[in-house]
């Protein structure tokens, strides 16, 4: 039955929780299971709740939990991104532009500014889409996230977070605290290239983001992530392989190319079709591979 314009705007009814513990949000997710959803910035789950595509009855936000914000950076043991960090704290920081760049950009692909004061990076990743502009990012910067629940702390590699899209390894009751990046040295570069049909507003229809260490040329430790080509943010690890401990010569980064298009796996839609997807991922992994050993160089 088609919905009327003040169906679709009205929220249900539903409780609002406000915790200062994750030990407290935990057990409240556990508690209402099945009946309940957490709320960081809301710029995804306000709009499934409008739309009716999510209708739960009680509502776990965040904000009250303290630590759950912020950036910090250690030389020895890198970079840790509390959940509940915004997009536009992200794009617009020093240390992450400099050292972590596919990450600012990634962030500062997300929607407009207005979105991005509100969204966050757990938010970004829990939703579980698989164009998520900083899921590329992450998986290109080899960032681990850290999960708690009432019941303890567990710590997995982003490659093993998304089982599909919208579904990722939250078990009930738990909560992403945060985003762990290795140090990065000066000879490290790293970029996200995100195409899309509106300039604006759009989410990606192929999303690629590498990072590499250069040292007189030859690229290590490369990472590549894609986005929205398969039903999960994934690693190109074929093309990582081809060019890790290499001169970047364009024989090498079209074989990389090609590797990193074979690994994907889109699909057609309104969009874009599964053809394109496929020959932006080449392009755009041998433009984002240059650009980071680029960046590598200073
Ligand atoms: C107009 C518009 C444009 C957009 N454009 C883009 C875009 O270009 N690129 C893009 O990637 N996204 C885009 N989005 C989607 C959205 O803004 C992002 O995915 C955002 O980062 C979600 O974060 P949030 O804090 O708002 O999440 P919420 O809406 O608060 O939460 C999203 C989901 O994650 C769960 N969740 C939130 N935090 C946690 C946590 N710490 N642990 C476990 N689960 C959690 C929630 O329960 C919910 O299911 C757009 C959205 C809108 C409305």
């Amino acid at each position: 039955m088609p919905c009327t314009f003040r169906e679709v705007i009205t929220l249900r009814n539903f409780e609002f929780f406000e915790p200062t513990t994750i030990e407290d949000a935990s057990s409240l997710l556990t508690k209402y299971n099945g009946k309940a959803r957490l709320l960081a910035g809301g710029t995804d789950l306000i709009i499934e709740m409008k739309a009716r595509t999510a209708t739960p009855e009680y509502v776990i936000s965040l904000e009250k939990i303290p630590g759950l914000a912020g950036i910090d950076y250690d030389e020895n043991s890198g970079l840790r991104i509390g959940a509940l960090t915004r997009m536009r704290t992200l794009e617009k920081d020093s240390l992450i532009r400099e050292r972590y760049t596919a990450l600012a950009e990634g962030a500062g692909e997300v929607g407009g500014v207005q979105i991005r004061h509100l969204a966050t990076i757990g938010g970004n990743i829990s939703h579980g889409s698989p164009a998520a502009d900083t899921a590329a990012p992450l998986l290109a910067l080899g960032a681990q996230v850290k999960i708690a629940s009432a019941d303890g702390e567990r710590v997995v590699p982003i490659e093993t977070f998304f089982l599909g899209p919208g579904q990722t390894v939250l078990n009930t009751g738990e909560i992403v605290t945060a985003f762990e990046c290795p140090p990065r040295g000066e000879n490290e570069g790293s970029q996200y290239i995100k195409q899309k049909i509106r300039e604006v507003m759009d989410l990606a229809f192929v999303g690629v983001a590498s990072s590499a260490k250069s040292d007189n040329g030859t690229v290590s430790d490369v990472k590549i992530g894609l986005a929205a080509v398969a039903p999960t943010p994934l690693r190109a690890t074929n093309a990582e392989a081809i060019v890790n401990g290499n001169s970047l010569t364009a024989d090498l980064l079209e074989q990389a190319a090609d590797a990193a298009s074979a690994q994907s796996s889109p699909i057609s839609d309104l969009r874009c079709s599964a053809e394109h997807r496929r020959e932006m991922v080449g392009v755009l992994t041998q433009r984002t591979l240059q650009a980071a050993a680029t960046r590598a160089q200073g």
